[in-house]
């Protein structure tokens, strides 16, 4: 991927996170309200420990949350015994997920493909951490010009 096309991307990401962030709401001490965002938009917020029915859908050990896509309806899995800025930084991280559409190009099952998968998948974790940071507002779109400069 080109560098053209990544900083495309980060400016997509930094778009769809400012049209999150403005319909934002705040509980009376300020925090984000991450889970009610993630309804609004038309997701199911689900804790792990609720999901004893449906094993294939709990977080592993190493996870600390999920986004499932099942063709209709997008699910934002989280663990509720995480601190509080575990989980919405994993929410924010998931709304990510969503809302840069990373589903669609996980159905495909030939071995090549598999591999390049792989490769975008490490990628869409980035972008989703990248989509969490703006969300959260903790990456500054000054510090980002600036690295972009560098390169
Ligand atoms: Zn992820």
């Amino acid at each position: 991927m080109g560098w053209l096309q990544v900083s495309r991307k980060d400016e997509e990401i930094r778009r769809l996170a400012a049209e999150c962030r403005a319909k934002m709401e705040f509980t009376e001490d300020g925090r984000m309200k991450i889970g009610k965002l993630a309804r609004d938009l038309g997701l199911k917020v689900i804790r792990n420990e609720s999901l004893e029915d449906s094993p294939e859908l709990q977080l592993k050990d190493t996870e600390n949350g999920k986004f499932h896509y099942d063709g209709k309806q997008g699910f934002v899995i989280y663990d509720e015994t995480r601190t509080t800025e575990q989980k919405e930084f994993t929410l924010a991280h998931e709304i990510g997920h969503y809302m840069l559409r990373h589903w669609e190009t996980r159905d495909t099952l030939n071995w090549i493909i598999e591999c390049i998968e792989m490769l975008k998948f490490i990628n869409t974790e980035r972008e989703a951490d990248l989509f969490a940071e703006y969300l959260l507002g903790r990456c500054s779109p000054y510090v980002l010009e600036s690295v972009e400069v560098k390169k």
